[in-house]
């Protein structure tokens, strides 16, 4: 779970429980579409409708008092999967009265540190499922029902679905108040749901002012192989989407759109209900109608760039033959490549149209002209090693399906142009964005078993003498989908990736760098730096380290480098004793790292109880741990010798038992156990005082 991000994180019970339901509500809630739901207007764009149209009836209260503020979109990315409804604004403080927005019953109700926190699912009775999501407090009969789930199982962390009977609402009922638990600060997060499928609540009822038109910020434009350019460069090329443009290119590009759209009041960075672009008369668009829990959210790492082409939200308008996103509505087949801009020399210019829509009605067009441009020099000729080494931090790889590859190197202080080198190839290398780039065929032997490649750069020019090396990568292609491993010689890494794991035929390689000592944490040989470390995942690799000879793999895990620092991944052991296991849902930086220093605890001073609808009184522990991080299973508090349900919130860094109302007035013994993933556990023993 990635503090941050909110996350469903269905459990296995949950899932299970949730696609029994679904198979038991599929039948009427189809019967119910088809009865109650006009037939969605035939749309020629729309060639893989996996979903069925939602159930538009308004809701006839709003789940918070108007007017609402809109600080968060349907469809936009968050770390590992799409924004599956609407934040809304409590004014950036908690506990507003949250109503049901129709009539119905409970289902579902959960509690948990991370991810959607105190969460609420509200059945209707026409099959919609209304989610509520941060809550600080459930109400009236709810909270005493969580509160003795927890109670009897000393676990803060719940996922209990009441019988039909339990908990009846009526529309406008106070179900809870607004919070921030979970992820993020104070808001609310709201969701309409039909099964496991989300849709887009504007769509789908609640009834929404939105008559401020969306508006188109850039587009960037990427060759996808070494025959092509933008502007003359190999990497993307970036332009402004605020006047007409004339853009030179030759070869194979995709596109990428920034786009924001804003509702009446609220964020204008929210993903508008459509993007798209036409050329040649083919329209590629991501439109967001709904997103399936089950089966679409890592698509949002492949939908999204964030990273993996220049750095910014930007929807990524193309995708790879036999593979098509959910969001996605394209006039190409489905096993043909959607959104791919093709000019040839000779050609005469044409316009490249990007639109954006809003589900108010609101359009926004630019159009960007496209015209040849000269195609790239050719390769370089003569085989050399570069005179001048690229860093283990510095280079940086995007890969494309036929097994192209783009090495990017920074630009240093060298002024002159510069010559890449990998494997049996050189480019002359072309200057963008502070970066030198050149694509690369990556050989056919590489999809077949890992191949060792050197890499190396030099001025363009130079008469370097073929002694000095730059480096080696390891490389490996999936051109099958099938399933492979990345492994580099002597086995210190190797990398696993299942059937499907990859979104499409992909270069991956990896090549080690110096580790160094981070926090409480002191490395144990090389780390490995997995390329290209944006490049989206369907499923996670899984990563295996060897540790150096003879050490001890005590309090030792595998971490991957976050922008935040080193993260715990895991720390399976390997039947051989040596190598260490884990899964990573992202590529990137990876190394084994020792942590022998246990969490740090402060005890906080409980605050005076206070008066409101809800209890809010909380004995706290603060928590300072700079290693493997804090385990929530194994860190609890004990007051007056008995263990509580204990929320672990890593955003806070704090440890907080929240009873129904304060213990009763006196001093209370405390004891606060706090363990982290390597294994080093604190026992910190105290008292507190509680007045009136
Ligand atoms: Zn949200």
């Amino acid at each position: 779970m990635t503090p941050g991000g909110e996350t469903e994180d269905l459990t296995s019970e949950g899932r299970h429980a949730l696609r029994s339901l679904m198979r038991h509500t599929a039948i009427c809630v189809l019967a119910l579409a088809l009865a109650w739901v006009p037939a969605p207007s035939a749309d020629p764009t729309h060639t893989n409708a996996t979903t069925t149209a939602p159930l538009k009836a308004q809701l006839p209260v709003t789940p918070l008092a108007a007017p609402l503020i809109f600080t968060g979109g349907f469809g936009e990315r968050r770390i590992g999967h799409f924004h599956a409804g609407f934040d809304l604004g409590t004014g950036s403080r908690v506990g507003r009265p949250v109503r049901a927005p129709d009539g119905g019953w409970i289902e579902r109700v959960r509690t948990s540190g991370v991810g959607y926190g105190r969460s609420i699912y509200l059945r209707i009775p026409d099959g919609r499922t209304l989610q509520f999501g941060h809550l600080d407090a459930f109400a009236g009969p709810l909270a005493a029902y969580v509160r003795s789930a927890q109670d009897a199982s000393g676990q803060y962390e719940q996922d209990l679905w009441p019988s039909r009977e339990q908990f009846a609402v009526r529309a406008g009922e106070v179900i809870a108040w607004s919070g921030e638990s979970g992820a993020g600060g104070p808001h609310l997060h709201f969701e309409i749901r039909r099964g496991d499928v989300a849709y887009n609540p504007q769509q789908a009822g609640l009834a929404v002012p939105d008559r401020v038109p969306p508006t188109l910020e850039t587009l960037t434009l990427e060759a996808l192989d070494d025959s092509s350019l933008v502007e003359g460069r190999s990497g993307p090329f970036t332009l402004s989407l605020s006047g007409a443009t004339i853009v030179r290119a030759i070869g194979r590009l995709r596109a990428t759109v920034v786009s924001g759209d804003r509702l009446r009041r609220g964020a204008s960075r929210m993903t508008p209900w459509s993007v798209g672009i036409e050329w040649e008369g083919r329209r590629t668009e991501c439109r967001f109608d709904s997103v399936s829990w089950a089966t679409d959210m890592p698509e949002a790492e492949y939908v999204y760039d964030t990273g993996r082409v220049w750095g910014s939200k930007g929807l990524m308008l193309w995708s790879a033959g036999g593979f098509r996103p959910c969001v996605m509505r394209a006039d190409a087949p489905t096993d043909e490549e959607a959104g791919t801009i093709v000019i040839r020399p000779g050609d005469p210019p044409r316009v490249l149209q990007v639109r954006a829509r809003d589900l108010g009605g609101g359009v926004v067009t630019r159009r960007v002209v496209l015209r040849p441009e000269a195609p790239p020099a050719r390769a370089f000729p003569g085989w050399w090693r570069g005179e001048e080494s690229w860093s283990g931090t510095s280079a940086a790889f995007a890969s494309f399906p036929g097994g192209f590859l783009r090495v990017i190197i920074p630009v240093t202080s060298e002024k002159r142009p510069l010559d890449l080198q990998f494997g049996g190839m050189a480019r002359r290398a072309t200057r963008a964005a502070g970066a030198w780039c050149a694509v690369f065929s990556v050989s056919e032997s590489a999809a077949v078993k890992t191949v060792r490649l050197p890499l190396a750069t030099r001025p363009a020019g130079s008469a370097a003498s073929p002694t000095a090396c730059g480096g080696f990568v390891w490389a490996r292609r999936d051109p099958s989908g099938k399933g492979f491993e990345l492994a580099v010689d002597r086995g210190e890494l190797r990398v696993g990736f299942a059937p499907g794991a990859l979104f499409e035929d992909a270069t991956v390689l990896a090549y080690s760098c110096a580790s160094r000592e981070w926090n409480d944490l002191v490395p144990l040989g090389a780390a490995w730096q997995v390329e290209p470390s944006r490049h989206p995942l369907r499923r996670p690799a899984r990563v295996r380290l060897a540790a150096p000879a003879g050490a001890s793999l005590d309090r030792v895990g595998i971490y991957r480098l976050d922008p935040g620092g080193w993260q715990w991944i895991g720390a399976d052991r390997e039947s051989d004793g040596g190598t260490l296991a884990a899964e990573s849902r992202s590529l990137g930086r990876f190394a084994l790292f020792h942590d022998g220093v246990a969490p740090r605890v402060t005890l906080r001073k409980p605050p005076p109880p206070r008066a409101g609808p809800y209890s809010r009184w909380a004995i706290e522990a603060s928590v300072l741990e700079q290693g493997s991080g804090i385990d929530a299973r194994a860190s609890w508090l004990e007051v007056d010798g008995v263990r509580v349900a204990t929320e672990w919130d890593p955003e806070a860094g704090r440890l907080r038992w929240r009873p129904a109302k304060p213990p009763v007035r006196g001093t209370h013994s405390i004891v606060v156990v706090a363990a982290d993933h390597a294994g080093n556990e604190t026992r910190t023993r105290g008292e507190f005082y509680v007045g009136r």
